[in-house]
């Protein structure tokens, strides 16, 4: 008698989204693994932003992990799931938040629009695409990057923190109204949407890949929980810093600091001389904006602040 120890069934489907001027095809590969005992569906997304790579070498990494430990889970796993988005860079840097190629006029972010999913364009056309698969899965992973500096943190609707409490991933933000993001349209759908955020954009490295695996690891119980971590609410505790002047920015403090109000944050060269730059808030600082040479008012960094409970 022989044992077939490959229990899990894989299949590999091309979706293709449009073509350019010239003839070429974007696409999308679905990486599909079946397993006779699964009891639910997981949907891992990596690369939505094309300018946060971390996560596609996340979903390529626990893809080897999901044939190797024969997972009794259903996955629907699409790495690279923006592929004009990935494409998108100017000079050597990427830039695909948005579809600035053919659409300048709106630059709708690429998270930003579940509403287009019956729309015939471009982007309507993609995003149906990704939550038609979506609509056979339980629970979706999407894995985003932050910044040019950041702490990794979740996102989740508040009803759902008890599936990342024990990741290891040190900042849960809970949110109660749904965005037009992708995992907020999962949420509205009425499944388990979360969203990753693994760290810094446009960078990638191994530290960044193996803590994104633990993660995973933790969520599939292949490794043990960590402690529990605390929710903030984002409507809340989550605050945005804006540029008070403009000129160029040297910052004094690293993201996972925590740091006082009225403490010395940054210093700004502008032609009126050098200007300290103090925090407005009391709290850690969980996100770098990759921009030094700000304009008046632009963003420049996300704040997390302490429950007032
Ligand atoms: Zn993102």
């Amino acid at each position: 008698m022989t044992m077939d120890s490959s229990f899990v069934q894989f299949t590999r489907e091309t979706l293709p989204l449009h073509q350019t001027a010239s003839g070429c095809t974007y696409e999308i590969d679905v990486y599909r693994y079946n397993h006779p005992n699964a009891s639910q569906t997981v949907y891992l997304q990596g690369g939505l932003h094309g300018i946060e790579l971390g996560g596609v070498p996340v979903v390529y990494e626990f893809m080897e992990e999901i044939e190797r430990l024969q997972l009794a889970t259903n996955f629907i796993a699409v790495p690279q799931s923006n592929p004009m988005g990935l494409d998108s860079q100017i000079m050597g840097l990427q830039t695909g938040y948005n579809n600035l190629h053919t659409n300048p006029q709106n630059c709708w972010n690429w998270n930003r629009i579940g509403y287009l999913r019956h729309e015939a364009s471009q982007e309507g056309h993609w995003i149906h695409t990704l939550l038609n698969l979506v609509e056979t899965a339980d629970i979706s992973l999407d894995f985003h990057t932050a910044g040019f500096e950041a702490v990794p943190h979740v996102y989740c609707h508040t009803e759902q923190v008890e599936h990342v409490s024990r990741l290891g991933i040190p900042h849960i933000l809970g949110w109660n109204t749904p965005s037009h993001s992708f995992s907020d349209t999962v949420y509205q759908m009425g499944k388990v949407g979360i969203t990753f955020e693994l760290g810094c954009s446009r960078r990638v490295t191994g530290a960044m890949i193996e803590d994104g695996l633990n993660y995973l690891r933790r969520f599939f119980h292949i490794l043990p929980p960590a402690s529990e971590a605390t929710m903030s609410l984002v409507s809340q505790q989550l605050k945005k810093w804006y540029a008070p002047l403009s000129g160029v920015l040297s910052w004094h403090k690293q993201v996972g600091e925590t740091v006082q109000a009225g403490e010395r944050l940054a210093t700004m060269y502008t032609r009126k001389g050098k200007k300290e730059l103090t925090s407005p808030y009391t709290g850690i600082l969980l996100i770098k904006y990759p921009i030094h040479a700000p304009h008046e008012r632009q963003e420049l960094a996300k704040f997390l602040l302490p429950s007032s409970m």
